[in-house]
């Protein structure tokens, strides 16, 4: 499953990549979005009813986000069946470009992060596509709550249709 996200979704689609969904997101124009999304098999994610629309016309799978709440757009996927399994590094993808991210030994990222960092973690990895170098430090942390927090309401509500992660 791979997705395009409309320039209202930014936070939305960098989530989707740390849960391992490979997603576009950068370009503007509806015709584009359409024309890539019915390329490359790609469900449209938008907040614009008339791309909707359009999108449906053409035959283009595509999801209405309802919500401005990135943690509500979460659930509301979750209901439209889209599976969210565990946040774990190796299965996410590049937040800030899509690209695969993979472990590495940690002497081959010392000149690319501070020396605290390198002194206080084992764990890196690295985004094959941009360089960028991840580490479970704070904000991986913090992104665990949030995932954590999501699923909880989902749960509440009895709105979540998703199998649990085995
Ligand atoms: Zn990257």
């Amino acid at each position: 499953m791979k997705f395009i996200a409309d320039m209202m979704l930014g936070r939305l689609a960098r989530w989707l990549r740390l849960y391992g969904y490979d997603t576009l997101y950068g370009i503007k124009e509806d015709d584009r979005i359409l024309e890539v999304a019915k390329k490359e098999g790609r469900i449209i994610l938008t907040r614009d009813s008339e791309l909707a629309r359009k999108a449906r016309k053409l035959e283009v799978r595509v999801i209405l986000i309802e919500s401005n709440s990135f943690e509500d757009q979460v659930r509301q996927l979750m209901r439209e069946g889209i599976q969210f399994n565990e946040l774990f590094p190796e299965n996410a993808r590049c937040p800030k470009c899509n690209g695969p991210i993979v472990r590495v030994r940690k002497e081959d990222i010392r000149d690319k992060v501070p020396e605290k960092v390198y002194e206080a973690y084992d764990e890196f990895y690295v985004c094959l596509n941009c360089g960028q170098v991840y580490w479970p430090g704070k904000q991986w942390r913090e992104m665990i709550k949030i995932d954590k927090r999501i699923r909880d309401i989902s749960k509440l509500s009895g709105r979540d249709h998703q199998s649990e992660v085995p």
